[in-house]
């Protein structure tokens, strides 16, 4: 893969993106979609059997297995570009920003066979994205479990394959992200300029949330609520002011139960040991996607941290839906608003030259 730019070089790492010609919709960034990388899921089974780590229900073999069946059919939305692009054009999505769960996949793993699962997913990514430079861009995967493999694995990512950040899971093994030990990984996210996209796998506490797919409805949303709060009150937005984070789902709960965290902020000491303003105010310093499936919600999260940064997202291959028409027919949302939200936010923050 060529060098593209160096770390931290931002102007090096510009997208071009096509002229929209004559059509009259406006133009359409999607940045919550997944791809699967083949030879990370292969790593994932060779080595899985040599994990201590506690696999819940959605980490396990028979769904290991499923997703390496799907991998292999020529036709997976999953893996095969030509029919995500025609998906897209359906769905009237100009570009995807596309990412790959696999932090949550391989949060088990350490030492070396982490790095080569992170080296197969961000290699995967740029070999991807390549198919179709002017639709796709691509986002990294970092394992945080060690901070230092996980520093140089950014830079590889952003630097030398010229992806737009990476992905992280909303927690290292139960520990949360605020934590002082992966201070280090923030600092040099921030001095990169390159995004991490925080993006949950089940809960780690789900003993309640076995049946009914609570796990997901439930859990994630949790994950990232408690995800923020971390690196909001350990003081990690306030430490590193220009980290970019982008919050899947929007955000989980957090943004539309603030009222509480803001409560307690101008009431227990406690809550302000370590920042200057309250939970609010730094929910504005995140970015969010729309997949929470909720007009009105969207329009809350729009009016509560403000349009630039609020972005269309869809989660697919695993949903399709409108999640273009959900913006573009909003009532409440003014047409600068919406354009922001469809490709505008995206783009700056993820460098496309629009
Ligand atoms: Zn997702």
């Amino acid at each position: 893969m060529a060098v593209k730019n160096k770390p931290g070089d931002r102007t090096g790492t510009k997208t071009k993106v096509p002229a929209r010609g004559r059509s009259r919709r406006p133009f359409v960034i999607d940045v919550h979609a997944h791809v699967r990388i083949e030879g990370v899921i292969d790593l994932v089974r060779k080595y899985i059997s040599e994990s201590k780590h506690d696999l819940r229900s959605w980490n396990d073999t028979a769904v290991l297995a499923r997703m390496a069946k799907d991998a292999k059919n020529p036709k997976s939305k999953h893996t095969n570009p030509h029919v995500r692009v025609a998906d897209m054009d359906k769905m009237g999505v100009d570009m995807q920003i596309v990412s790959m769960g696999m932090p949550g996949t391989c949060s088990w793993t350490n030492g070396r066979t982490a790095r080569a699962m992170t080296r197969a997913c961000n290699d995967g990514m740029a070999a991807f994205v390549a198919t179709y430079p002017d639709r796709f861009a691509g986002i990294g995967a970092v394992l945080l479990q060690e901070v230092g493999p996980a520093i140089k694995e950014l830079e590889y990512a952003v630097g030398t394959l010229g992806l737009k950040g990476v992905t992280a899971l909303t927690n290292v093994r139960g520990e949360d992200l605020g934590e002082k030990k992966y201070w280090p990984f923030w600092q040099r996210a921030a001095e990169l300029g390159a995004p991490v996209f925080l993006h949950p796998l089940g809960f780690t506490q789900p003993d309640r949330m076995q049946k009914f797919l609570l796990f997901n409805t439930i859990g994630q949303p949790l994950e990232e609520a408690l995800a923020m709060s971390s690196l909001i009150h350990e003081g990690v937005l306030e430490r590193f002011p220009k980290l970019q984070i982008h919050m899947a789902h929007g955000g989980g709960y957090l943004p539309y139960y603030s009222g509480r965290s803001d409560s307690a902020y101008e009431r227990d000491t406690e809550t302000r040991k370590n920042i200057k303003h309250n939970i609010s105010y730094y929910m504005r310093r995140f970015w969010y996607d729309t997949v929470i499936f909720d007009r009105r919600m969207t329009e809350y999260l729009v009016e509560k941290v403000v349009a630039n940064r609020v972005m269309m997202g869809s989660d697919y291959p695993w949903r399709q839906w409108d999640a273009v028409g959900m913006i573009s027919r909003s009532r409440r949302l003014s047409k600068a608003a919406k354009e922001q939200v469809l490709w505008k936010t995206a783009a700056r923050l993820f460098r496309l030259s629009v």
